[in-house]
């Protein structure tokens, strides 16, 4: 007799804590008296170039492998187009009766499980799509009249309210005992992803779901109380940097709410709240590209469709570069060209820079913060970075431009942030830190930076570009 396959498709949900998918297909074996098989789709869109955040990912991906391994299972990969893929699941595996995934919510991830759950059919098996790793999921959390929310603090006064999800996490032994021995099913699309392995060079210090529990478990600990306090300032570790962890899956959204939630009776309230606001944000980004997944590639409010965006490539690779001339600014995108993660108020200052002091097209930017961010999610990138140019949800008025130099002083008053990413700014006084320029010639020297030499002098006016900004989108909304 053939024994049914019930397959996980493992997706960005690198753990087997509170996994619904995987806890789901563990139920269904048992009941079908059935085995487990767990995959990994590679694909080759996201194989050809290998930048920070891929190789983050693609990191967490091995380490989620080893992981399976030391419980003697087997993270199978498949490589190649979804058809490719998954023809070869129902040629190797055998009988596969179901595939259980997380529901994810990118155009790119809705068509591509609609090819898939086509494939799975025509093989006579179903997909079951899980709730994906948020606290609530786009749907649960609407309006009285059914429809979803277009502002962040209604939503968050329902999202608070609402009744939260169950953890189900399934007992180890319990996968290993139904878990299907079979060898590779693939030999050629393991060579590949070896290949692909090879291109990933970085040095990553704490990946993966064990990393990511002790860092929650540190953060609660030492971090939460002071959360409300010390969250704004980049110098100060005073978040909780599980972004990386939350887009890979490796942590449970749910896990994370919990644990700060539990900390509100031993601590001043303050700092879970304030914490579990910023949780509710990310439900929230995904929540607007479910309903409105239009968002991915337009402004969110219609009348910014159509900005007369400037086109400068030198400019544009200033800013990549951190090379801008405005210290915080380029300490932030140097921070995120050295570790691939950058502090939230940093993305804010980034971002409001490439938009309203260069008046360059959001979607750049978003772009190449896509390939940077090793904790890159579509929904919140997207939302921030609408958020920041003032075209989004809950956006910024367009008249409130931000400061580069103001920023850098209420954020790093002391420097230290702008120091530690701009070496070259290391001996320049506090009272310049932020205005270098503005050093004469003797004090450049005892600086020991030259203005337009060692780091450059402002590559724009910001009150000019202020002036210009606000005009663009006044002359749109007068329009
Ligand atoms: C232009 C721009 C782009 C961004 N791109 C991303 C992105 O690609 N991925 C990403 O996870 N976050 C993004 N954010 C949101 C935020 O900057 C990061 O979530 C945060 O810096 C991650 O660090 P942390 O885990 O220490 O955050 P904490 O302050 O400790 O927050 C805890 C968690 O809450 C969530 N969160 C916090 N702030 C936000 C927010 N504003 N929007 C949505 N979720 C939030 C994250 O999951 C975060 O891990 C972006 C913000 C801006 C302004």
């Amino acid at each position: 007799m053939t024994v049914s396959k019930f397959v996980v498709w493992f997706r960005n949900d690198f753990r087997f804590d509170d996994n619904p998918a995987l806890y789901h297909a563990l139920r269904e074996a048992e009941k079908a008296d059935g085995e487990l098989i767990f995959i990994f789709h590679l694909h080759p869109d996201f194989s050809s170039h290998i930048d920070l955040s891929s190789d983050y990912f693609f990191q967490t991906v091995e380490t989620f492998a080893r992981q399976c391994k030391e419980k003697e299972m087997k993270l199978h990969v498949l490589s190649g187009s979804v058809q490719k893929a998954f023809q070869l699941l129902f040629d190797k595996a055998g009988s596969v009766h179901t595939v259980f995934c997380a529901e994810e919510h990118t155009s790119f991830a809705v068509s591509r499980d609609e090819e898939a759950r086509r494939i799975i059919v025509d093989n006579g098996a179903c997909l079951v799509r899980t709730p994906g790793n948020y606290v609530h999921q786009p749907h649960e959390i609407m309006k009285n009249d059914g429809s979803p929310y277009k502002v962040y603090t209604p939503y968050s006064r329902r999202w608070m309210q609402a009744e939260k999800p169950d953890i189900h996490s399934a007992v180890s032994e319990d996968i290993r005992a139904r878990y299907a021995r079979l060898k590779a099913l693939d030999e050629a699309s393991e060579r590949e992803w070896k290949e692909v392995l090879k291109r990933c060079t970085r040095t990553w210090q704490l990946l993966g779901e064990e990393a990511g529990r002790n860092r929650l478990e540190y953060f609660c600990q030492k971090v939460l109380p002071h959360y409300h306090k010390s969250r704004d300032l980049p110098e100060k570790a005073g978040t909780s940097r599980l972004s990386p962890y939350l887009r890979t899956g490796a942590l449970s959204a749910r896990r994370v709410y919990k644990a700060a939630d539990s900390t509100r009776e031993n601590h001043s309230s303050k700092g879970p709240e304030a914490f579990i606001k910023e949780i509710a944000w990310r439900d929230f980004y995904t929540m607007i590209l479910h309903h409105f997944p239009e968002v991915e590639t337009k402004e969110f409010q219609e009348k910014y469709r159509g900005l007369p965006w400037r086109e400068d490539e030198d400019l544009f690779q200033k800013w990549k570069d951190g090379r801008t001339g405005f210290p915080i600014v380029d300490a932030g995108m140097r921070q995120l060209n050295e570790v691939g993660w950058m502090h939230n108020r940093l993305r804010m200052i980034t971002a409001s820079f490439l938009t309203k002091d260069y008046q360059m097209d959001w979607r750049k930017g978003e772009a190449y913060f896509r390939e940077k961010l090793i904790d890159h999610d579509p929904a919140s990138n997207i939302g921030g970075w609408q958020w920041a140019s003032s075209v989004g949800t809950d956006a910024a008025p367009y008249f409130r431009v931000f400061s580069p130099v103001r920023q850098g002083i209420r954020f790093d008053p002391e420097g230290a942030f702008v120091k530690k990413y701009v070496p070259e700014l290391k001996n320049t006084d506090k009272k310049y830190i932020h205005e270098p320029h503005k050093m004469n010639d003797q004090e450049q020297k005892e600086a020991e930076c030259i203005i337009g030499k060692d780091y450059p002098a402002p590559s724009v006016d910001h009150k000019e570009e202020r002036k210009r900004a606000i005009h663009m989108f006044k002359e749109t909304d007068d329009s």
